[in-house]
């Protein structure tokens, strides 16, 4: 089944994308896996060629583009060929902390950081997670407390991607003084620049998608402006749950997108590939199994395309948005697991795109939300 999510103008935009993945990213990414960074030249040169901050206003040098698909087609080429760590970077960055901004953010707070983070001269962070609390944010304990017009910032984060690399965080903190699990209005959102107080912690060596820098961040009393609070003190939390549907979705667009690669890389393998006097494809299990994944693979385009042209409606909701990246989440998981098992030995050798594939679709059931909170969501709406 041909998939007709896509018009010209989002093939022609493909083209710059996978132009760009081939020249700029290709040839450095076993490097920068060995690092586990990316470059600052990666970013400005990807703000260079128009590919971050697409949904900016013109005004603030982004593209003011409001239609997804465009998006989409960066996490896709990410994902397909397996440079997964930069599309999670820039995820963070523009599926993440710009919808924060664009959505809740005062004009001088857009002016002062929207055109840096399209031109890729400013990184940021989104720092959610802290060691005690991760799906329950309600149980964060980084706090601000007002000093004049300014509020003084203290705590710890952890898992930040960018965390490292990174100038600034949207960062999520208590500030209503409260201890304990926090009501809905006790937490705020605050854009935090790198300075005085603000300290990064060790890298985290993760399993996966190592080029993408994954750190602890401390803030010891870090002086923030009154103007860098992000929207309306106690508002924090509902800002958080009004941009999950746009994180959700992306992560479900890149499980998409690695399935149908993985898929396509284990036809050719197991084309190649002989035993027995017969090619791997040619033993039964082997088209079988091949047979539920291209079906599997298929359902899951099928399914989140139509998730993108209800995110584009403004129609995702929260519940659309955790059934969407459930299923594909955990579409890819399985799906990677079947085709690496198919590759054999080779299966399980880094240097084989399905063992990278298979790393890297592992974090995808976990972060932006696990599968549980995804069915907990879901589970919810249904009790109702
Ligand atoms: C590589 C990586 C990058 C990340 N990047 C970022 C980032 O940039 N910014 C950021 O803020 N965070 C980031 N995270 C954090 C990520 O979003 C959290 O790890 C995730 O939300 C889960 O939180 P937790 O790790 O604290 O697990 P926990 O909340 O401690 O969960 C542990 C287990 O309990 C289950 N569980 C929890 N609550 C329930 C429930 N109510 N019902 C049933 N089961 C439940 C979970 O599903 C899980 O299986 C990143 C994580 C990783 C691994």
């Amino acid at each position: 089944m041909k998939r007709n999510l896509y018009d010209e103008d989002h093939e022609l935009f493909r083209e710059v994308a996978q132009e760009f993945n081939s020249r700029e990213v290709a040839p450095h990414y076993a490097q920068w896996d060995a690092d586990h960074l990316i470059p600052r030249s990666l970013w400005t040169a990807a703000g260079g060629q128009g590919l971050l901050g697409l949904a900016v206003p013109e005004d603030l040098g982004g593209m003011g583009m409001t239609d997804y698909r465009f998006r989409a087609v960066l996490d896709e080429e990410f994902a397909a060929s397996n440079h997964l760590a930069v599309g999670l970077a820039l995820h963070l960055h523009d599926d993440m902390v710009l919808p924060h901004l664009l959505a809740y953010a005062s004009e001088d707070l857009k002016q002062r950081w929207l055109p840096g983070m399209a031109a890729g001269t400013t990184v940021t962070s989104i720092a959610m997670t802290e060691p005690g609390a991760g799906s329950d944010l309600r149980g964060i304990r980084t706090k601000a407390v007002r000093d004049g017009d300014d509020w003084l910032l203290s705590g710890q984060k952890t898992f930040i991607g960018n965390g490292l690399s990174g100038d600034a965080a949207l960062v999520l903190a208590r500030t209503d003084g409260s201890t304990g699990r926090g009501n809905k209005d006790s937490f705020s959102l605050f854009m935090v620049a790198k300075g005085e107080g603000y300290s990064t912690g060790k890298q985290l060596d993760k399993m996966g998608l190592k080029a993408s820098d994954t750190t602890e961040l401390f803030f010891d009393n870090v002086r923030v402006p009154g103007a860098d609070l992000v929207g309306e003190a106690g508002s924090g939390l509902e800002y958080a749950a009004g941009q999950l549907p746009q994180g959700r979705l992306a992560i479900a667009v890149a499980s998409s997108a690695l399935a149908r690669a993985v898929y396509e890389a284990t036809v050719t393998y197991a084309k190649d590939r002989n035993a027995f006097g017969e090619r791997v494809i040619d033993f039964q299990n082997s088209r079988f199994v091949l047979a539920d994944v291209l079906t599997e693979v298929q359902v899951t385009e099928t399914y989140v395309d139509a998730a993108m042209l209800a995110f584009n409606r403004g129609e995702l909701d929260a519940v659309d948005a955790a059934q969407a990246k459930l299923w594909a989440s955990e579409r890819v998981k399985s799906i990677t697991d079947r085709c690496l098992q198919l590759h054999g030995g080779y299966g399980y050798i880094l240097e084989y795109p399905v063992a990278q594939a298979f790393l890297a679709s592992r974090l995808l059931t976990i972060f932006g939300g696990t599968s549980e909170i995804m069915r907990d969501i879901v589970g919810r709406s249904i009790a109702r």
